[in-house]
C-alpha cells in the first residue's frame, strides 16, 4: 500500500475549473496499521480456492487480451442478476442490471445521464461522503435535508425538501454510511412517489445490503412498485471484492438504456469481469463469512452499549459509536494501539468496521486503554 504521495506540482498554473481549487482528493487514509477498521472492507481475502479460480480465470482472459472486452459484459449481467433474483421477491433479469467499476461508478453514471444542466441532487445527513464529490464532478448542485435523532429520515421533511428541489436524483443508503441505519421500506415508497411526481429518480445505494439484519428487507423488493427506483450494489464488501472494482445496480431496463450512453465504451476490463464471474460462482461460500461478520458486529454494538457508550443500531459491516468529547484524541489513543478507524460522521461520533474475530478483540482492548 502506498498513497501516501502528495501532489507533484502546487497546481498554479493548471487551468482548473474555480470550484476545484483548493479541494484535497477524497479517500481515507491508507495507514500501514496492524489493524485496519476504516474503510469497512471484508477482513477476509478470498479462500486458496478462489484465488486459484480466480489466476485461472485471468490466465484465460489473458490470451485475449489484445481485443476489447465485451462492452454490454452479458455474462456478468445474467450472474448478477441470477444472485439477485435470489436476494428478493421481485423476479430480476440482465436487462435490468448494469455494473461499473465500482458502485462508486455505477452512481456517478447515473448523474452524468439524469438531469440536465442545473441539476440538483438530494440526500440526508450524515450520509456517504462521496455522494457531495459525485455531484461536484458533474456540477450538480448538492442539496442536504437532515436525519432525526436516531439517524432514521422524517417522512415530511423528505415529501418537503423533494418537492421543494425536485431533485434530478434521490441518493440514500440502505444502510447508510456511516451511521448503518437501514431505511424503513414505507420510506423508499414514499421517496419514490415524491421523486416521480418530481421527474426524479431514486437510488437506493445498498453497498452493504447482504449485511441487513434478519427482517430487515432490500428495497429491491419495490423494484416492481416504482420506474424510478434504482438499487445499487457492490462486490467491494459482501463479496470481499474491493480490489476488484465491481458495483452494479438493478432498475428499469430504460435506466440501463440511459447508462449505455455515457458510459466509456469498454469500461469495465475483461479482467474485472472474469474476475468478478468467479466471485459470484463463489458466492456461497463468500457469503458464508458475511454470517460470521453479522455475529461479530451483533456482540460489538452489546459490548460498547455495556461499555455506556451510544451506539447506533447498524444493519451494515461497522458501527458508529460516540459520544465523545473529543474524538481525535480517542481516534489518536486507538492508533496509539495500532487501530485504525474512520472520524466521520456528527461531531464525536467514530465509526469502526468489523474485522475478523482477532481484530476485534484488538479494537475493543485498544478502547479500553485509550478511554
Ligand atoms: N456506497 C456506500 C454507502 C459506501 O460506503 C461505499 C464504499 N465505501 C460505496 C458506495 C462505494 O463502494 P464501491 O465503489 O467500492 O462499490
Amino acid at each position: 500500500m502506498s498513497a501516501q504521495d502528495g501532489p507533484a506540482t502546487d497546481g498554479d498554473w493548471l487551468p482548473l475549473r474555480e470550484e476545484l481549487r483548493g479541494v484535497e482528493p477524497y479517500g481515507a487514509p491508507q495507514l500501514d496499521v496492524p489493524v485496519r477498521l476504516n474503510t469497512n472492507e471484508n477482513p477476509y481475502g478470498p479462500s486458496a480456492a478462489v484465488a486459484a479460480d480466480v489466476a485461472e480465470a485471468v490466465r484465460a482472459a489473458a490470451t485475449d487480451l489484445n481485443r476489447y472486452p465485451d462492452r454490454e459484459h452479458v455474462a456478468l449481467r445474467e450472474a448478477l442478476a441470477a444472485y439477485l433474483d435470489a436476494d428478493t421477491t421481485a423476479e430480476v433479469g440482465a436487462a435490468q442490471v448494469w455494473a461499473a467499476n465500482g458502485s462508486n461508478e455505477v452512481m456517478l453514471q447515473l448523474l452524468m445521464a439524469f438531469g440536465g444542466p442545473g441539476r440538483t441532487a438530494l440526500g440526508f445527513t450524515p450520509t456517504y461522503s462521496m455522494y457531495p464529490e459525485y455531484a461536484r464532478g458533474t456540477s450538480t448542485a448538492w442539496v442536504t435535508g437532515h436525519r432525526t435523532e436516531d439517524f432514521t429520515l422524517d417522512l415530511d421533511h423528505v415529501r418537503a425538501l423533494v418537492a421543494e428541489h425536485r431533485p434530478s436524483v434521490v441518493l440514500m443508503p440502505s444502510p447508510n454510511n456511516p451511521t448503518g441505519t437501514a431505511l424503513a421500506p414505507e420510506t423508499v415508497d414514499v421517496v419514490c412517489e415524491a421523486a416521480a411526481q418530481a421527474g426524479g429518480l431514486v437510488v437506493i445505494d445498498e453497498a452493504y445490503g447482504e449485511f441487513r439484519r434478519d427482517g430487515t428487507p432490500s428495497a429491491l423488493d419495490r423494484l416492481p412498485a416504482h420506474r424510478n427506483l434504482v438499487v445499487t450494489r457492490t462486490m467491494s464488501k459482501a463479496f470481499a471484492l474491493a480490489g476488484g472494482r465491481v458495483g452494479y445496480l438493478a432498475a428499469d431496463p430504460a435506466v440501463c438504456d440511459a447508462l449505455r450512453l455515457v458510459r466509456l465504451p469498454y469500461h469495465l476490463s475483461s479482467v474485472t469481469q472474469a474476475t468478478a464471474l468467479v466471485a459470484l460462482r463463489h458466492a456461497e461460500e463468500l457469503l458464508g463469512r458475511v454470517a460470521e461478520l453479522r455475529g461479530e458486529r451483533d456482540d460489538l454494538v452489546a459490548w460498547l452499549r455495556a461499555e455506556g457508550l451510544d451506539v447506533a443500531d447498524s444493519d451494515a459491516n461497522f458501527v458508529l459509536f460516540g459520544t465523545f468529547a473529543d474524538r481525535h484524541r480517542v481516534w489518536e489513543g486507538l492508533l496509539g494501539h495500532g487501530v485504525l478507524v474512520r472520524e466521520t460522521g456528527p461531531s464525536g461520533w467514530l465509526r469502526v468496521s468489523i474485522g475478523t474475530p482477532a481484530e476485534n478483540a484488538a479494537f475493543r482492548d485498544a478502547l479500553t486503554l485509550t478511554r
